[in-house]
């Protein structure tokens, strides 16, 4: 089964969860989720990633969410997955 990524449309308004990015395991039946599973807010699809392994979606990850506020701790070029 694919893993989508989903991040919050609103970051500064997210929980930790979204507002860092989520992976879901979904089947290609499934709808897409809209909103977070812990705070409601809306999020959004941002990655289909069949084929990539966890840790490069993870890599991704850390590198297009440097720098936003909503990662607590950032030391020296790491960021804390806080989800
Ligand atoms: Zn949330």
């Amino acid at each position: 089964m694919p893993i989508y990524v989903y991040e919050s449309k609103n970051p500064s308004k997210g929980c930790a969860k979204c507002c860092a990015g989520l992976e879901v395991r979904q089947s290609l039946k499934e709808d897409r989720l809209t909103t977070c599973p812990e705070c409601g807010g809306p999020i959004e699809r941002v990655i289909q990633a069949p084929g990539l392994t966890h840790s490069r979606t993870d890599l991704h990850y850390r590198a297009k969410r440097a720098g936003f506020k909503c990662l607590k701790k950032v030391q020296k070029g790491e960021y804390e997955k806080i989800y």
